[in-house]
């Protein structure tokens, strides 16, 4: 099924949208997807961050992001609310809190911390970290209720965001992160869309598109051109070596 090729071998051959930015960006050499010409047969690698939180790389550039989204949805607030929970969250504890966010129209973004401290893949307790475990929650309002996350507090901005990047994103250790619908980037691929491409058809692409924009923050290209231009590949899989 897949044809003769050379991965990166003649780059200048395949000069794409991506240009020369694609070694120049900290790449953390882990991950990368395979896009083979419908055509000619010919393949490509495209170096992609292999996105885990337990890759000291991807991580800080994740938790990075996170608190540079969560500074630009915040700038016209003087004070977040916050909250804890510990112990176990439950995807019942997920649903009750996005209901809570539509009934009162605020919006949150939550990091779940690893129940244990994880350190190069392997879980180790550690005493000095056990109290980052649990959920974080910072919102635009209050969102307790009766039922988890029962309490919370008003803090003021600044706080939470020295709160989020020092402590709730504390590395290694961040088992997911999610903003509310309200505060998601715009620029994230549309979802819901037919592709023509590939054996991993719909995630592979997205991954592909994902991959354009990182490589290339200023990239000109709608989702839509990009899926064009991608058109013309398939993306045959995810390669990790993690
Ligand atoms: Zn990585």
């Amino acid at each position: 099924m897949i044809p003769a090729w050379n991965v990166q071998s003649e780059k200048a051959a395949w000069a794409s949208p991506w240009g020369t930015t694609i070694e120049s960006v900290g790449w953390c050499g882990k991950s990368g997807l395979v896009l083979v010409h419908k055509v000619s047969g010919r393949a490509k690698y495209v170096p992609m961050p292999c996105n885990s939180w337990l890759c000291p790389d991807c991580s800080k550039k994740r938790a990075e992001e996170i608190v540079k989204q969560f500074g630009d949805k915040t700038t016209w607030m003087d004070r977040v609310w916050f909250a804890r929970v510990r112990g176990e969250w439950l995807t019942t504890d997920r649903k009750r809190l996005n209901k809570r966010r539509q009934l009162k129209g605020h919006e949150y973004v939550l990091v779940r911390r690893y129940p244990v401290f994880m350190t190069s893949g392997y879980p180790l307790f550690n005493k000095a970290n056990g109290y980052r475990r649990g959920v974080w929650i910072f919102a635009s309002g209050d969102l307790s209720g009766k039922l988890p996350p029962t309490t919370g507090r008003f803090v003021t901005r600044r706080f939470a965001i020295d709160l989020l990047a020092a402590e709730a994103l504390l590395l290694p250790g961040v088992a997911k992160t999610s903003f509310s619908v309200g505060w998601k980037e715009k620029r994230d691929p549309p979802t819901g869309m037919s592709w023509p491409l590939g054996l991993h058809g719909r995630d592979a692409s997205r991954d592909a598109i994902e991959a354009l924009y990182r490589f290339d923050p200023h990239l000109v290209l709608s989702p839509e051109e990009a899926r064009d231009y991608l058109a013309d590949y398939l993306v045959v899989h995810r390669s990790d070596n993690r």
